[in-house]
């Protein structure tokens, strides 16, 4: 079982670890615990590098098998590890050192955290419930359930989403059972109902006044650490759903 410490701690950059599982087909090895985001929710993967008996492999990619978080040490475009995997060198037990890349995974975490203020600003207005959403580095997309939308409108939320950003909102985490969580109205409309049956307990997001989400992601203690949200385009998808683009600076 791999312990994921960027649930309660999203500031973390390095972290040691002991190596439980090896997968040597696929060139991937799993921890006891780790700081690298596997990706979900609309927010993308971690990258950064992991270090065994003196040789950092890099981390492109991971993927959650059973209670356990693959971490795949990077191979060339042939397929062969590009840093001479060999997996003799590895057995369990062995310690180990992660290491992620903070500048990406900030800008991340500033980018997701926008993206809920967004989402609490237009549920707040306009009672318009968020579809879908996707996310890279300061740059992000959302659908909305919404009517019309038109330029002038698009400037009215941008300044709404500036004004929760500087009031210096703080972002608060708990990981809650089920069936509290479930009891918590807001939730609700976020569709906390889709979770599937088996899982006991729920992580909430909340920009406290503003918004209240179960969501995996990584997130900023306060939403001045954000920045500037700039709306640059927008698009209809249908009758009642609206594209949203934002950038980040
Ligand atoms: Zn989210």
């Amino acid at each position: 079982m791999t312990a994921l410490l960027y649930q309660t701690d999203s500031y973390l950059k390095e972290f040691d670890a002991t190596l439980n599982g090896i997968d040597a087909e696929a060139c991937a090895v799993s921890l006891d615990r780790t700081s690298f985001y596997p990706g979900g929710g609309g927010q993308p993967c971690d990258i950064g590098g992991l270090t065994i008996r003196d040789k950092t492999y890099p981390i492109e990619r991971l993927q959650k098998r059973g209670e356990d978080l693959l971490h795949f040490l990077g191979r060339d475009e042939s397929g062969y590890p590009r840093s001479g995997f060999d997996d003799s060198l590895l057995s369990v037990g062995l310690a180990v050192h992660g290491q992620i890349n903070w500048e990406r995974r900030y800008q991340l975490m500033r980018t997701h955290t926008a993206m809920h203020i967004l989402c609490g600003v237009i549920w707040r207005d306009y009672s318009a419930s968020v579809t879908g959403g996707d996310m890279e580095p300061l740059k992000g997309r959302m659908d909305f359930e919404f009517e019309t939308l038109h330029g002038e409108l698009v400037r009215v939320i941008e300044a709404a989403v500036n004004r929760e950003i500087a009031a210096g909102r703080e972002v608060r985490i708990k990981i809650l059972p089920r069936q509290q969580a479930f009891a918590i109205p807001d939730l609700i409309r976020t569709k906390i109902n889709l979770l599937p049956e088996g899982i006991s307990q729920v992580r909430t997001v909340e920009i406290v006044g503003l918004d209240l989400q179960a969501d995996g992601g990584t997130h900023v203690h306060n939403t001045s650490e954000v920045g500037l949200v700039h709306v640059v385009d927008y698009k209809s998808k249908g009758a009642i759903n609206k594209r949203i683009y934002i950038e980040i600076t």
